[in-house]
């Protein structure tokens, strides 16, 4: 699975449809977000056939059950997936964000020992998990998701973060507290952009491969990246050759007889 240079993902059990209804390109430098939504619907395919018809609703695209997706919008192309709503100083965030829709009833009502959506559909007890929503106080049944779809979700959102330099994944109820409650507490948000969101930050080691020279007479060279450290070796001389192999705040990771951590103002890299 890929995103190809028409911003479509391409791979296995992708369909692109036609959503005519939206032309707006992204403004250069606004795309920096994911926003989650659930559908409410019956099944991906009635959810994404719905939103590219004529309604006043669109999304990017929408993952079913089984990790299918189906793709309406291109990814350079503004959806109508936000509504009214807010995030920081931000207003109206279908100009900075792809919605990814997920196939999932919502909240679902007891009905005997079974757990009926608002479209009447029937659920059983393993569909359905009693949680509080973060915007409210008490508990009610929710339709769960599944592993297969919530692994697709995180395998289109790593690509989407690459590609497009994404930093912000957010809830619809996030945006649209009160008015909107998807994807509501069955789906694991904050684990889910943790993990995606934290890895590319900051855990990344920022690698280099260089030639470089000491610049300074007598230099330290130590077990990691601060003054702390154990020296590792006898101070590196003026002249002395070193590669160049990670940077990590304000410090060079070298190799030379050794391997271990410079300032890296006193390495000349060529
Ligand atoms: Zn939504």
């Amino acid at each position: 699975m890929k995103i190809n240079n028409d911003h479509l993902i391409v791979g296995d059990n992708v369909t692109q449809m036609d959503c005519p209804k939206n032309k707006e390109k992204f403004a250069p430098g606004n795309l920096d977000t994911i926003v989650i939504h659930y559908t409410a619907g019956r099944s991906a395919e009635s959810s994404a056939n719905f939103l590219a018809g004529p309604v006043k609703a669109s999304a990017h695209m929408v993952i079913g059950r089984e990790g299918e997706i189906y793709q309406l919008v291109p990814f350079d192309t503004v959806s109508w997936h936000a509504g009214d709503s807010f995030y920081r100083n931000r207003k109206w965030l279908n100009k900075y964000s792809i919605g990814i829709e997920l196939d999932n009833a919502g909240v679902l009502t007891k009905v005997g020992s079974e757990y009926q959506a608002w479209f009447g559909k029937k659920y059983q007890a393993n569909e359905a998990v009693f949680a509080t929503h973060r915007n409210e106080t008490s508990p009610k049944y929710w339709h769960t998701y599944t592993e297969q779809q919530i692994d697709k979700c995180r395998q289109v959102c790593e690509m989407l973060i690459e590609k497009y330099k994404l930093n912000t994944i957010l809830g619809h109820e996030e945006i649209s507290p009160g008015r909107k409650q998807d994807p509501g507490p069955a789906f694991p948000l904050d684990k889910f952009r943790d993990n995606l969101l934290t890895q590319n930050r900051s855990d990344e080691p920022n690698l280099i491969d260089k030639e470089g020279v000491v610049t300074a007479n007598l230099l330290n060279i130590r077990e990691d990246a601060g003054v702390n450290f154990r020296k590792v070796a006898r101070p590196l001389t003026r002249g002395t050759k070193v590669k160049v192999i990670e940077e990590r705040n304000g410090w060079f990771k070298v190799e030379t007889m050794v391997e271990g951590w410079v300032g890296k103002g006193f390495i000349d890299v060529s």
